[in-house]
């Protein structure tokens, strides 16, 4: 299958997952020409708190894919996150720096621009998934749960923290998966704190809320959620039963908490996952490689999104510097981004008890390290930490 002029217009490629990973492999995909679909949710799924951007790496792959000057113009611009008691005092002030990075923007915005700039080149097939997958020599055959059955040349996984596709390959997720001892939601309220690009940050020993108004809408604000749990078991696709969770976890919960609730019961957006890590023994099987978080998904903190977007940039790139030949290009996908996706799953592991410590003395504990963290060093000392993971990766020159 060599091909050495990086034209990429023989290859067909199956994406499973329409989410950042997805869309992003698609854009960088058509440049070389390939063939593409990808497939599954009801509609192109545009919820999510919004997820930033650091350092050269990133800045350099974005401006590849074309839409870093998109992005900085769609930029949050998130101001102050201020940690607050019961009756909404201010107890901590984090500089805007700290929490977000260079640029940031919502997750849906970047799924929408990534998709935008795709759809007409690429086979979006919304509503349906992999049923089966059989590895040949001359393809990979795939049968859907709706649509006709379909060979491709190569099936990328990018179906998210839950892969279907790295179930149906690399085997079940007991394996792959593990739980860091909280859960996560987010969802749209309305911002009855009349925040201004701001955020307020409450919590409740192994519980906590967070608003923030970020976007051009002075009404919306976006809550994160964060629990400490054992493992739940529970559908997935059963929205309602994810409210229910939520309820019953953030009853009685101060603050903002009756009016959270309250929003929940409307929310047509809910993000609800574990805050879990993704770790896989190989990234490619045959022709079936995983990208974003079925391959290493994060997790809060980890920058899976930035992750997921070089991870993209370097499947495509190494693909059209193989011409193809996905035994070469798998192999380099893997050794370039297996250590760099490995340093940013190790700097997000505390996210939970950071928003949610156990007890009232850790979150007092909590408190001061905020507070010294917002001192001028550490609040660059910490910036030089993620921006060293962000960018501890050496990307070649890929044909354009
Ligand atoms: C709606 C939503 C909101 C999110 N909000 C946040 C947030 O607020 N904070 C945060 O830290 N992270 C959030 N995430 C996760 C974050 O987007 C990812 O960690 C990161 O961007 C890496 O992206 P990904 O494309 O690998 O995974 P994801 O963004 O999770 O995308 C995976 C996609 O695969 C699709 N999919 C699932 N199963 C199948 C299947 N069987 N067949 C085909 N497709 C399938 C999903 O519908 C989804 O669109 C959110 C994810 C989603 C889907």
């Amino acid at each position: 299958m060599t091909n050495t002029t990086h034209d990429l217009s023989h290859l067909s490629v199956l994406i499973s997952g329409a989410g950042v990973a997805g869309p992003a492999l698609a854009l960088n995909l058509v440049r070389y020409g390939a063939r593409v679909a990808a497939e599954m949710a009801p509609a192109l799924r545009e919820g999510g708190f919004a997820v930033d951007f650091r350092g050269h790496v990133h800045r350099k792959v974005l401006t590849e894919m074309g839409i870093w000057d998109e992005i900085h113009a769609r930029q949050t611009h998130m101001g102050r996150q201020i940690v607050v008691d019961a009756d909404g005092s201010p107890k901590v002030d984090l500089p805007a720096e700290m929490m977000s990075g260079d640029v940031e923007i919502f997750r849906g915005e970047l799924a929408r621009i990534m998709y935008e700039r795709t759809r007409d080149r690429v086979d979006y097939v919304f509503g349906d998934s992999i049923a089966t997958l059989t590895d040949t020599p001359h393809g990979v055959d795939v049968t859907f749960d709706n649509s006709e059955p379909r060979r491709f040349d190569l099936v990328i996984g990018a179906d998210g923290l839950h892969s279907h596709t790295r179930g149906l390959v690399f085997g079940d997720e007991s394996r792959h998966l593990r739980f860091f001892d909280h859960y996560v939601a987010g969802f749209d309220v309305p911002n009855h704190l009349g925040l201004n690009r701001a955020g307020r940050v409450y919590s409740e020993p192994g519980r906590a809320i967070a608003l923030g108004n970020y976007g051009d809408d002075p009404d919306r604000a976006v809550a994160l959620l964060v629990f400490r749990s054992e493992r739940l078991s529970y559908d997935r696709q059963d929205i309602a039963a994810q409210k229910r969770i939520l309820a019953e976890r953030f009853a009685g919960m101060g603050w903002e908490g009756p009016n959270v609730l309250k929003a929940l019961e409307a929310a047509d957006d809910l993000y609800f996952d574990a805050i879990a890590q993704i770790h896989v023994d190989r990234l490619a099987q045959g022709r079936v490689a995983l990208l974003g978080d079925a391959g290493y998904g994060a997790t809060m903190g980890g920058m899976g999104t930035g992750v997921a977007i070089v991870g993209a940039y370097v499947l495509a790139g190494e693909l059209a510097l193989a011409g193809g030949d996905h035994r070469t290009a798998f192999a380099a996908y893997e050794a370039r981004i297996r250590d760099f996706a490995k340093g940013c799953q190790k700097i997000s592991g505390n996210a939970g008890p950071f928003f949610a410590p156990p007890t009232e003395r850790r979150i007092r504990g909590r408190d001061r390290m905020y507070r010294l963290l917002a001192s001028r060093s550490l609040a660059a000392f910490f910036k030089r930490l993620t921006e060293k993971a962000a960018t501890n990766i050496k990307l070649p020159e890929y044909p354009v």
